[in-house]
């Protein structure tokens, strides 16, 4: 039922936006991983969080809550120890978990609405882990990513549009094909590269191990790799470039000095493994 919904999406959203020209249209330019274009952003900090808004409306339209209020709650206080650390703090971060134990994915909406799916949680053996993948999410927020990806790739007048509340098609639309899918937009490698140095930032300050984020990233590569190597989890639809990634993380962690933070990993079992 869902994939039929995500055709129908797909389907709505090509006749929704074709008729718009994209801003890299206009310019000429391709953002394609080169970074060129990555950092022009027309998409203020209100309608950013109007857009999340109508984005999150729409995505708990689609997917299931889980309904535990226990690892809600736990989800939501990592999380919070990890947002007051973000250098942007002029959006309010929420999380929230989606119940799909099959799917390997979280994604953060503009304006700082974050969703982990518990597929995703099953995959972390840590806090550390979980805290890893949501680190660099809320570094996409506070790079003002999203901003940026939908002034590369979405009509101007879609978003203004949606932001006033005209076009609630256009939001689930988009909602959809920007976010929970990724199919037709995804952050440049400039972007990764940032949420990922951002992250591992953001993580370390909280307490955390920086290598959180190199195992994590393995795992999924493992994970690809049993399941035929066709970057098929979700989350490859809007990370590009696993590889390059964990060799960069590499190189981010000789940073920082060698520490004894804490992986958390009997509370994380306790909190959240042993319900799954
Ligand atoms: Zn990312």
């Amino acid at each position: 039922m869902r994939v039929m919904n995500r055709n129908l999406y797909l389907c709505l959203a090509c006749l929704t936006v074709a008729g718009c020209a994209t801003l890299e249209e206009y310019t000429g330019l391709s953002a394609g991983g080169s970074g060129l274009v990555t950092n022009l952003n027309l998409v203020s900090t209100e309608k950013e969080v109007q857009l999340g808004q109508q984005f999150s409306t729409e995505v708990e339209k689609e997917e299931p809550l889980l309904n535990n209020p226990a690892i809600q709650h736990y989800v939501e206080e990592v999380g919070g120890r990890l947002a007051r650390l973000a250098p942007r703090q002029e959006v309010s971060y929420s999380f929230k978990v989606i119940d799909a134990p099959d799917t390997v994915n979280a994604f953060a909406l503009p304006g700082g609405y974050m969703y982990i799916y518990t597929g995703l949680m099953k995959l972390c053996d840590n806090e550390a882990e979980l805290a890893a993948v949501m680190a660099h999410e809320i570094a996409h927020v506070s790079g003002k990513h999203h901003g940026e990806m939908m002034t590369r790739q979405t009509g101007m007048e879609v978003i203004s549009s949606i932001a006033l509340g005209e076009n609630p098609g256009a939001a689930a639309t988009l909602a959809s094909q920007l976010f929970t899918s990724g199919v037709a937009a995804r952050f440049s490698r400039a972007q990764e590269r940032e949420a990922d140095s951002t992250g591992m930032d953001i993580l370390y300050r909280a307490g955390y191990p920086p290598e959180a984020m190199v195992s994590f990233m393995n795992k999924l590569l493992a994970l690809d790799r049993e399941s035929g190597g066709g970057r098929s989890l979700p989350i490859f639809a809007t990370h590009p470039s696993p590889e390059e990634r964990v060799a960069l993380l590499q190189d981010l962690m000789r940073q920082y000095p060698e520490e004894n933070h804490s992986y958390g990993e009997d509370r994380y079992f306790e909190e959240v493994r042993s319900h799954f």
